[in-house]
């Protein structure tokens, strides 16, 4: 028997159908929900990246404007743009596309955004509501995404016990706090590269996620029969078969063979973080704008 798909392209287009119809509303009130992109350097996947987000906010009707500046760009530089869009009324949400070019501190960049527009949700105002066990404000995208996907398919999440591999500030550390909170009430482990037997840690899990950044990390046997497996990770990888590249995630596609429920590599978390995104940046318009 295989893993039963958590379908997160197919939820994303549901999410975002939704959207569409909250922009129209908010057209109708005179208000144009605005995502800005900035892109720094010629790197090939952000770009990949960037483009999809473009396209979803075209899906929904959001207005994006992407402000793509050489890989040379200063820190300062990007932190006056930043300053200016904050003080853009006509600007919902700012996104900084990751990564930026080693002269630009991700950290600093973050803290500039004003919290309201901080569409990613990584402001320390935003995570530290998070800490509080206040989910009202901008959450973080790929969390948030993984999240509504596991309710979706009503997942039993109170009680178990929920291994999470990965602890960055973008997905790991984030999506324990939510998986922990009150109302979701799981026991999460936190693991990561310091982290000793973890396949015995996830043999012994209701639920794995894997937000590791290696590909086919977690292996068949790490998981035992009837878990859920949630698969963060996205590498590009020679297809020796075909001789082109092939995205993969962190987990063994020979799990689907054991798990009850699982994500594929593409099509899972992926589509659900840029719904989130835009739900951010909807969220945020309303907000922002009454
Ligand atoms: P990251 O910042 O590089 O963090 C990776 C985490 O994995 C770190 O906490 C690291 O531990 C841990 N780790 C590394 N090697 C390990 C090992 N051998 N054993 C156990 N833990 C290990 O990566 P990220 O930004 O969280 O992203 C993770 C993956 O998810 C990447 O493939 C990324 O492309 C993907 N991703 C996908 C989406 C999506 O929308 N689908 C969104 C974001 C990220 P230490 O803390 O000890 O270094």
């Amino acid at each position: 028997m295989g893993a039963v798909l958590l379908d997160g392209k197919g939820l994303s287009r549901e999410i975002e159908d939704d959207l569409k119809n909250r922009v129209g509303k908010l057209n109708n009130e005179g208000i144009e929900p605005h995502l800005a992109v900035i892109l720094v350097g010629d790197d090939p996947a952000s770009h990949v990246y960037v483009r999809n987000k473009e396209n979803a906010c075209k899906r929904t009707g959001i207005k994006s404007t992407k402000i793509i500046l050489p890989a040379s760009t200063s820190e300062k530089e990007v932190l006056d743009l930043i300053e200016e869009m904050n003080e853009d009324d006509d600007i919902h949400g700012i996104l900084v596309q990751s990564p930026t070019p080693k002269q630009i501190n991700e950290l600093e960049i973050t803290n500039k955004i004003n919290p309201a527009k901080d569409v990613d949700g990584f402001h320390p105002q935003n995570l530290g509501k998070l800490v509080q066990g206040d989910t009202d404000g901008l959450l973080p995208c790929t969390p948030a995404g993984i999240m509504k996907l596991l309710i979706h398919a009503k997942i039993k999440l109170e009680g178990k016990k929920v291994t999470v591999i990965g602890r960055s500030r973008i997905v790991g550390m984030p999506l324990s706090l939510m998986l922990a909170q009150k109302g979701v009430d799981a026991t999460v482990t936190i693991t990561h590269s310091r982290s000793k037997n973890i396949d015995k840690i996830c043999q012994s899990s209701d639920v794995i996620i894997a937000a590791v950044g290696r590909p086919e990390f977690v292996k068949k046997e790490w998981i035992r029969n009837s878990s859920v497996v949630v698969d963060v990770g996205i590498s590009r990888v020679l297809d020796k078969s075909t001789g082109k590249n092939k995205l993969v995630g962190d987990v063994e596609e020979a799990a689907m063979e054991v798990a009850s429920h699982m994500t594929p590599v593409p099509g899972g978390v992926g589509p659900m973080t840029i719904a989130m995104l835009l739900t951010n940046t909807v969220v945020s318009a309303t907000k922002n704008s009454t």
